[in-house]
């Protein structure tokens, strides 16, 4: 049995690796401080005695008194309503965090993974996005506390391969969906089918010709178990090449979807909101032999079914 200590396990993509490795029969340390983690996402997992949970913000020093044989990083707010909302504990995540993260792994001579983003692309200039890319970020926008705050965790990860000999990971991680993501999210998809099952407006930022491609959990999972256990060090995107589609196709889609009768409804687009993205998964098929497997519309309605089981308990 390995033990893998997941930083922001209670999170959307945290809590799904922290299911995804105790149903393999491992032990499971997850930390968060449940700034934006669920403490739902993880209620399943309590009675499992080879789960542990301690509340704490890894921006502070991370103790833990056993070993431990894999560091999955994932503290970190994602969506950019959060970002927004919590600037300094989003650059205190991806800089501190993740240097304690690292320091860590060193001293438990751990594997370490850290969960980075499309983001670091920022407005993208060429399309798709390959690994190569050095991106077009503007640093002092109110995205850049979450892209440089990732920017840099690449960087310190890379040193800290490059000079400590640790074997570190770092995944480039595009727009992922699912259940176990909050209602109250602000992210387009949990957006879209709260505003949907409600019969209020969907809210469209700008004029909803920019464009996302959508990557079902269960897919992403795949791929970051594929990555973790490879022997390649630098980035890997892990995202879903088909499914790009404007963000007017999306509120279209999660209409017709759950039924709605909602209307849509045009807001002002937020400064900086890249108009395209689309993941270029060559090095991804090539190096872990990962392809997404779940189409759009069979992901959206497993999300859907998840958004109207926990409505009630979301208000
Ligand atoms: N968006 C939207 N309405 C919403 C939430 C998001 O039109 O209620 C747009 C947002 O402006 C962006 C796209 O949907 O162009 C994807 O936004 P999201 O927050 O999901 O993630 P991003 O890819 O921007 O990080």
């Amino acid at each position: 049995m390995k033990t893998f200590l997941i930083t922001g396990g209670a999170g959307f993509i945290g809590s799904h690796l922290c299911d995804y490795f105790l149903k393999k029969g491992e032990r499971v340390i997850c930390l968060d401080n449940m700034l934006t983690g669920n403490p739902e996402n993880i209620a399943p997992f309590q009675t499992c005695n080879r789960f542990i949970y301690t509340n704490h913000d890894v921006s502070k020093t991370i103790k833990v008194d056993e070993p431990v044989d894999y560091v999955l990083h994932f503290a970190s707010p994602a969506s950019p309503a959060d970002y927004i909302k919590y600037p300094i504990q989003t650059l205190k995540v991806g800089s501190l965090g993740t240097h304690n993260a690292l320091g860590f792994a060193k001293a438990k001579k751990a594997v370490f993974l850290l969960a980075s983003t499309s983001e670091v692309y920022g407005d993208p200039l060429i399309h798709p996005q390959h690994e190569d890319y050095w991106g077009n970020v503007n640093p002092i926008g109110p995205r850049g506390v979450y892209d440089e705050a990732k920017r840099f965790a690449e960087a310190i990860t890379l040193a800290y391969h490059r000079t400590h000999g640790i074997d570190t990971k770092i995944v480039r991680i595009f727009n992922t969906y699912g259940p176990r993501m909050r209602h109250n999210d602000g992210r387009a998809i949990p957006n879209f089918i709260d505003q949907a099952l409600k019969g209020n407006p969907i809210t469209i930022f700008g004029d909803g010709k920019q464009t996302r491609s959508f990557t079902y959990v269960d897919d992403l999972v795949d791929g970051l178990q594929r990555l973790l256990f490879s022997n390649f060090n630098l980035p890997v995107n892990i995202g879903n090449p088909h499914d790009e589609m404007t963000i007017g196709e999306l509120a279209k889609l999660i209409i017709e979807l759950t039924g709605s009768k909602s209307k849509i409804e045009y807001r002002v687009l937020p400064q900086d909101d890249p108009k395209v993205r689309n993941p270029d998964i060559r090095r991804a098929k090539e190096i872990l032999k990962w392809a997404p497997k779940v189409d759009v519309r069979k992901g959206l309605l497993a999300a859907i079914e998840y958004f109207k089981q926990t409505q009630a308990r979301a208000e």
